[in-house]
């Protein structure tokens, strides 16, 4: 019963979990812009939250790759660490439902579909657009993997996280969001604009996070699997796929660039016809998939907390020092 109602209410369950993950991050902006203001401007004071430290996707591949070296955890920077391996964690177990289920970047361009899409038919791109546009997320992450697990050695990594620039990222990108330049609001807008056209322009085609958690999925033993025996080829998995994947003509999708969301299988009108599977045979009620990817990332952030790996050691007056810098 559960399951017929995780199936009909499915795509309406996943806005409400985006959603809530989007609300808490914009209250974890207004908390570190409250301390940004205590730091810079003397107002009342508001505690730093940790958890601001989750877009800070690069440094916390750099204190990654330091924890791999040493077995140190990153003390400057927990939170952020802790956030990058659940979500990494989560792309190899569960595929990459950090994407489909908690990103709220991926959430807003979520919304941006569902309202454009009431007005043109979301269409496929074709493959001499989609090959070359998809490279260009790969390329950004090669290069990001090429300069920190590449080249990156232990004296450098030292360096970096301890230079002023990863000691006040925070605030910097802070500064970015709330006096973006002419040239940011453009390039945000220009997304925007391609977003209209193609499905999930920046996800699909920009995101090197993506592109990384998505590599990562391809190791994932959990599957989308088609029964073709029962298939009525109507193709409403392909018009629900919030990625653009050809789901009708595949037995099985291990296309990287699926995120989870399982809105095709909600969208199939054959019973078991589209279904989740474990290990290639067992098949899995709907819900299974998205509940173990909030549950592991929470099971993250309370192992943590309660290991002391969330909280900074930078103390308060420390922050107040840098920022004013
Ligand atoms: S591709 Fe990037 S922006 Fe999009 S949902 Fe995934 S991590 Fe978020
Ligand atoms: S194939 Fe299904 S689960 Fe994967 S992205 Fe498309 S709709 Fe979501
Ligand atoms: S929605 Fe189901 S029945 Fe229709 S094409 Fe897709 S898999 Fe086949």
């Amino acid at each position: 019963m559960f399951a017929e109602f995780s199936k009909k209410h499915l795509s309406l369950i996943r806005l409400l979990v985006q959603g809530s993950f989007t609300i808490f991050c914009l209250w974890i902006g207004l908390q570190f812009y409250r301390f940004f203001l205590w730091a810079t401007a003397g107002s009342n004071y508001g505690a730093r939250p940790p958890a601001v430290e989750a877009f800070l996707p690069v440094g916390a591949l750099v204190s990654l790759k330091k924890f791999v070296l040493t077995g140190e955890f990153d003390q400057l920077h927990p939170a952020g660490l802790t956030i990058f391996i659940a979500a990494l964690v989560i792309a190899t177990i569960f595929r990459k439902g950090f994407c489909g289920w908690i990103c709220p970047v991926g959430f807003i361009f979520n919304l941006q579909e569902k309202l454009v899409s009431r007005f043109r038919t979301p269409r496929h791109p074709p493959k001499w657009l989609d090959y070359p546009l998809s490279s260009i997320k790969y390329l950004l992450l090669f290069f990001f993997l090429y300069l920190i697990v590449w080249k990156m050695n232990l004296s450098a990594i030292e360096r970096f996280m301890h230079s002023p620039y990863n000691l006040k990222v925070d605030a910097k990108m802070l500064l970015f969001f709330l006096n973006p330049s002419f040239t940011a609001l453009g390039i945000i807008a220009s997304i925007f604009l391609a977003s209209i056209f193609m499905r999930n322009f920046w996800c699909r085609y920009l995101c090197p996070y993506g592109g990384l958690l998505g590599l990562l999925a391809t190791l994932s033993p959990f599957q989308i699997r088609r029964d073709p025996d029962l298939c009525i080829s109507c193709k409403k998995c392909e018009t629900a796929c919030t990625q653009s994947l050809l789901v009708a003509q595949k037995h099985v999708i291990l296309n990287p660039e699926c995120v989870g969301c399982l809105e095709c299988v909600a969208a199939c009108p054959i019973t078991e016809c589209l279904y989740v599977s474990l290990a290639k045979r067992k098949k899995i009620a709907l819900f299974w998939l998205p509940l173990a990817v909030i549950l592991t990332f929470f099971l993250f952030y309370l192992s943590a907390r309660m290991s002391g790996h969330w909280q900074t050691v930078i103390p308060d007056e420390f922050f107040k020092q840098i920022y004013n810098r």
